[in-house]
């Protein structure tokens, strides 16, 4: 029997790639979608099932879209080849992830570069090479040998794009539905893209280049000509306390009904009630704070590029030490006397190695600032309010609001649970700040000091459905991007720099944000330079200058 030469038998383009895509999420890389099964967060029966169903359809639209970005260099029936190579590479790496637990981010590929061909011979086994035959050479060869129908380039890319918006989009449903118990297992590391094979080499080694041509960049110098105006009687020391995750919405002093600020308030400073962040996550906020851009000029490339605000600090003179309890200086700190706390393992701080309260960074800062005679600036980088496990952030003895969530897993506790165990979080950085000015007080016979508190983004506690941060700018809510911002200044600072505290308190009515920080800093430190920009100093108004 015979078909009629008229009826095309076989695979399109876009139908051979999208088989590839679904053998891949499905076979080689069943472990990457059986940890979303073992994750806490999936729960049983139809939840877990829903769950691990949102899994298999991100790594099939990964995937997907890896190959049809790689398709572009692989036109009409060579797309053979793309499918064939994609699938046995899956097969292989996916041994490494399934048999031996192997995950492979930019140290693993790194590693993989580094091997010799005689180590990498010793890695083959009967296993491995069964694996790779059953899982990857036979698809390969079905994909080799499949009759192709061939399809006009127009409609080909149109059906390529439609099906990739397609699959994202039941994926972003499918996700979103359940967006609180990825955001925990993400967190708690029950799930990791380092086990989707192959994307997680191919991401990894994007990633690497990426950070090596990042790490050959050398940066554009800022403020060449940046240096102290004027001496005073004292040098100055300023103490900038970069906050994290800490919103606007819970502090006391911004009208809250809790009262979480009762030591800022105590200390007698000037609240800014209505600052905006300049991102929702670490990652863009901290950079753009100390870049000098404004959020509208801000991009993290340019950001790589140039100095930081430290960089100009250090240029004039002046000493900056930076104290880190959060997750690093984000590239902006290459001119500070850099201190990492993160991996303490200080009892007194720390109830486990690692994860250390804030306070630590204040242990021992007294001594190391007063062995100083320049100008000084201190960043304290606080783990603040980073979530979702709100309870490790704060000693026992904060634990105000109760019952507060004890759980990292968001969808196990209640809102109020959690907005209790939040509010002790901000209560806790409250503590720290009035800490912080009680050793800059305590100081002030030696400098001439002050405090600046900032925090880089807020928080989502279920509002809209909404959980944790870090949504694009545009879509983000308020409780992302309203944040804390509050100066204190000494006497004797008050005295010597002769600022008009009346005017100080009133600029506290003006909208502020990010864009202010770096030109407050400029002139809490009275740095000279084309880098300051008057008009977003906070307090420009209220120095009279010499
Ligand atoms: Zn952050």
């Amino acid at each position: 029997m015979s078909f009629p030469m008229n009826t095309p038998r076989g695979l399109t383009r876009l139908q051979l790639i999208l088989l590839t895509a679904a053998w891949i999420a499905t076979v080689p890389n069943a472990v990457a979608v059986g940890q979303f099964l073992a994750s806490p967060a999936a729960g049983h029966g139809l939840a877990a099932a829903a769950f691990a169903a949102g899994g298999w359809l991100f790594i099939l639209t990964v995937t997907l879209a890896f190959l049809l970005a790689a398709g572009l260099f692989f036109p009409g029936r060579s797309a053979k080849v793309l499918c064939a190579a994609a699938l046995v590479a899956a097969a292989a790496v996916s041994y490494f992830s399934t048999f031996l637990g192997t995950q492979f981010d930019k140290t693993m590929v790194t590693n993989m570069l580094q091997t010799h061909v005689a180590e990498a011979a010793e890695l083959a086994n009967l296993r491995l090479l069964a694996w790779v035959a059953v899982i990857g050479v036979i698809p390969a060869i079905a994909a080799w040998r499949v009759p192709m129908v061939p399809v006009s380039w127009t409609r080909a890319s149109l059906s390529a794009m439609a099906a990739l918006a397609a699959v994202a989009g039941v994926t972003v449903v499918t996700v979103y539905a359940q967006y609180p118990r990825y955001a925990s297992a993400a967190r708690n590391r029950d799930i990791t893209f380092n086990l989707v094979a192959p994307t997680n080499v191919l991401a990894s080694a994007i990633a690497l280049a990426a950070a090596d041509l990042n790490s050959r960049t050398v940066r554009a110098p800022r403020g060449t000509d940046a240096r102290q105006a004027y001496a005073i009687a004292r040098p100055r020391l300023l103490i900038l306390v970069l906050g994290e995750t800490g919103r606007a919405q819970n502090h006391g002093l911004n009208g809250y009904l809790r009262d979480t600020t009762p030591s800022m308030r105590a200390a007698g400073g000037y609240y800014f009630a209505n600052t905006e962040s300049c991102g929702t996550a670490t990652a863009i906020s901290v950079p753009c704070i100390f870049s000098g851009m404004s959020r509208a000029e801000f991009s993290i490339l340019t950001a790589r590029g140039n100095e930081t605000l430290i960089d100009v600090v250090h240029r004039a003179g002046a000493r900056v030490l930076w104290i880190d309890n959060d997750s690093g200086c984000k590239e902006v700190c290459a001119h500070a006397d850099y201190r990492d706390l993160t991996d303490s393992r200080d009892a007194r701080w720390c109830p486990e190695p690692g994860n250390c309260h804030d306070e630590i960074l204040l242990d021992g800062l007294e001594p190391l600032v007063r062995s100083e005679r320049r100008d000084t600036l201190v960043v304290l980088h606080l783990k603040g309010s980073h979530g979702p496990a709100y309870y490790k952030r704060y000693p026992a003895a904060f634990e105000r609001f109760s019952p507060a969530c004890q759980s990292n897993d968001l969808s196990s506790c209640t809102l109020a649970e959690l907005r209790n165990a939040y509010d002790n979080t901000i209560l806790y950085t409250d503590h720290v700040v009035g800490e912080t000015i009680r050793i800059a007080d305590r100081m002030s016979d030696q400098f001439a000091s002050a405090v600046l508190y900032v925090s880089d983004h807020g928080e989502s506690l279920g509002e809209a459905g909404l959980f944790l941060h870090g949504l694009p700018y545009a879509v983000a809510p308020a409780e992302q991007t309203h944040v804390p911002l509050f100066a204190w200044v000494s006497r004797p600072f008050l005295k010597l720099e002769r600022w008009d505290a009346g005017c100080m308190a009133r600029q506290t009515l003006v909208p502020r944000s990010h864009d202010n920080v770096y030109a407050t800093v400029l002139g809490f430190l009275e740095i000279q330079s084309v880098e300051y920009k008057p008009a977003l100093d906070l307090f420009e108004p209220c120095d009279p200058k010499p």
